[in-house]
């Protein structure tokens, strides 16, 4: 799974989907490019859901399997997409819900995180964060929970307190 589609990011242009999701924000011009990278590597075996500028350096998000296979034999991957965007990346894997909600939210804070036991069984989990941080936040808060949701598999319910 890749940000675009795979036809997308083998032929590097992008269908009137990709397109709108572009321009939509849902997407940036980042994640277009460093897709069209990894799709390279992988020829589309693994991919990653979302890149996220976080200042000094940029953050990819994917699952915890391809980690490795992004950074590549010695490094040789990452270092193709650092000297490609000109940045230092970090591959992070969603080996917890804590790291990942915490790495998407920083540099804002949480105030507090609770599970909610929903009526059919599940958990749901909802993060408060301070009102006062929310010029903080590297995306909108719909995004961050998107991006949890589709990593953990988990319903998560952001709201500012
Ligand atoms: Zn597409």
């Amino acid at each position: 799974m890749l940000p675009i589609c795979n036809i997308c990011a083998k032929t590097k242009v992008l269908c009137a989907s990709c397109e709108a999701k572009l321009k939509n924000g849902e997407i940036s011009d980042m994640d277009v490019k460093i897709a069209e990278m990894v799709y390279d590597f992988g020829k589309g075996e693994f991919g990653f859901e979302k890149a996220v500028d976080i200042g000094d350096f940029i953050v990819i998000l994917t699952k915890k399997e391809y980690v490795g296979k992004i950074i590549g034999s010695g490094g040789e991957n990452l270092r193709k997409i650092e000297e490609s965007i000109g940045k230092q990346v970090k591959i992070m894997g969603a080996s917890s819900a804590e790291e990942m909600i915490y790495t998407l939210i920083s540099p804002a804070n949480i105030v507090s995180t609770s599970k909610i036991y929903k009526a059919d069984g599940g958990i749901m989990r909802k993060i408060t964060v301070n009102k006062n941080d929310a010029d903080k936040l590297k995306m909108d808060i719909y995004s961050i929970k998107k991006i949890v949701s589709n990593l953990l598999h988990t319903d998560v319910e952001i709201v500012m307190g």
